[in-house]
């Protein structure tokens, strides 16, 4: 198998190129799914289809599941203020989701919609060793620089496409060991996120593809 020359942290999507390391990320109404992928995949429980009811089936899932080898990551997971049950619910959840992390010695990824300063205390109050990656980021350099003093890290997706973008700003500010690139579930190919990315840091596409790793 040739060596894969570009990471693809967080995507929905089945990429069949073998140039192309890509996490696929599931959820709890995807376990059929998740079963059936040889990974690399991370799982969550994803703050819109969080459900009191199901909590227990859906975590008794996670924990079992999030034990095997092909799992690299845990998530997405996190707080959305604009879809799923309230926030003091997803902030329970989350919380166990990086606790689940800590168990597993594998890193989290992070979903989070107009919640900052309630993910952030969280993360604080938890004070983990675990890497977090915050991904889909889009916000300004203040919440980078908040979230970066706190260790984390930081996923951008097709945002970069977009000249002048918010997610331009915050990725050129970004210290490239914090960094990842995404497709999430859009259809503009990792490749040309990549080389976005080093046209935007002035940089070469190896060069960039050279500083871009997963975590050990
Ligand atoms: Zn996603």
């Amino acid at each position: 198998m040739p060596h894969p020359l570009y990471i693809d942290i967080h995507t929905h999507l089945f990429s069949p190129d073998p140039s192309v390391w890509a996490v696929r990320s599931f959820h709890q109404q995807e376990k059929q799914e998740a079963a059936h992928d040889a990974g690399p995949l991370s799982i969550g429980l994803h703050p819109w289809f969080l459900e009191a009811a199901n909590l227990e089936n859906d975590w008794t899932w996670l924990e079992k599941e999030s034990a095997r080898s092909e799992v690299v990551a845990i998530g997405e997971t996190g707080l959305d203020r604009m879809q799923g049950p309230d926030l003091s619910f997803q902030e329970e959840i989350f919380l166990r989701h990086i606790r689940l992390a800590e168990a597993r010695n594998k890193p989290l990824i992070i979903h989070c919609v107009r919640a900052w300063e309630e993910l952030e205390r969280v993360i604080r109050q938890a004070n983990s060793p675990v890497p977090m990656v915050l991904h889909g980021f889009q916000k300004k350099e203040d919440v980078l620089e908040r979230f970066l003093s706190l260790g984390l890290y930081f996923s951008f997706g097709a945002a970069l496409l977009r000249e002048g973008s918010t997610a331009q700003k915050a990725f050129c500010a970004a210290p490239l060991n914090r960094v990842f690139l995404e497709t999430d579930d859009g259809t503009h190919p990792i490749q040309s996120i990549y080389e976005k990315a080093a046209t935007l840091r002035g940089m070469e596409l190896p060069e960039l593809i050279e500083q871009i790793h997963f975590f050990n």
